[in-house]
């Protein structure tokens, strides 16, 4: 009885303020959380972290030396997970990071390679980009998959030195110089050979992971991972 009113509170309410699909913009029916049934049955799921050797991996092959590599999802362009990651990244709903993240942990959680992490790093932001967004969305990704494994989020690890101008437009090589050594370790106590998961929100070059993993590898003994929660 009770489910009941909450449902018939939800769907009058929902008339005045609709929730939409995070990935398509539908309005969402009452059993649906942050994405349509329809999206959610076709996201393009890459599987990754089922094997060691994908193409996130591959990516940072000969940059990195990373334990394991994986993202969640295939980035393509005018699709539903582009609308997913401008929704997360300019339209103020990192929840939606958060919950596509407590659904990949649930699901790495499983897999040998990453039930001995240790903790988990977002990438972080500048503080200029920071105080203009107001929020990281590699946090809250980072936060949605801590809670589903059960491994804390770190954010006194990292910090951003440089605000990198935009990507956009630069060439491939462009790219990588201009994300090198832009992050610094904050000193901050770990134990010996400890396993992080840096995660991100989207790969692209991987250039930006790429050197937090080397600032980590560089201060710390440790053995890093990556996440993602999409890859271009
Ligand atoms: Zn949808």
């Amino acid at each position: 009885m009770k489910s009941e009113l909450n449902k018939v509170f939800s769907d009058f309410i929902a008339i005045f303020f609709p929730r939409e699909c995070g990935c398509c913009g539908c309005v969402l029916k009452y059993q649906e959380k942050f994405v349509c049934t329809a999206c959610d049955f076709h996201l393009p799921y890459t599987n990754f972290h089922e094997y060691s050797d994908n193409d996130t991996a591959r990516q940072l092959w000969g940059k990195a030396p990373v334990e394991e590599a994986c993202s969640f999802l295939l980035l393509q362009k005018d699709s539903r997970v582009e609308r997913l990651i401008y929704q997360i990244k300019y339209n103020n709903q990192p929840f939606l990071a958060e919950y596509f993240g407590y659904l990949y942990g649930l699901k790495l959680i499983k897999i040998k390679a990453y039930q001995d992490i240790n903790c988990i790093v977002p990438v972080p932001l500048h503080r200029s980009k920071f105080r203009k967004r107001g929020y990281n969305q590699s946090t809250y990704f980072g936060r949605g998959l801590s809670r589903a494994m059960g491994i804390p989020l770190r954010e006194d690890i990292l910090v951003r030195k440089k605000a990198t101008m935009s990507q956009t437009g630069k060439g491939r090589i462009d790219r990588y110089d201009n994300v090198s050594d832009i992050f610094d370790y904050k000193g901050t106590m770990l134990p010996a050979n400890v396993h992080i998961l840096v995660v991100d929100d989207v790969l692209t070059t991987g250039a930006t992971v790429v050197s937090a993993a080397l600032t980590l590898l560089d201060a710390v003994d440790c053995r890093v991972s990556v996440a993602t929660l999409a890859r271009a």
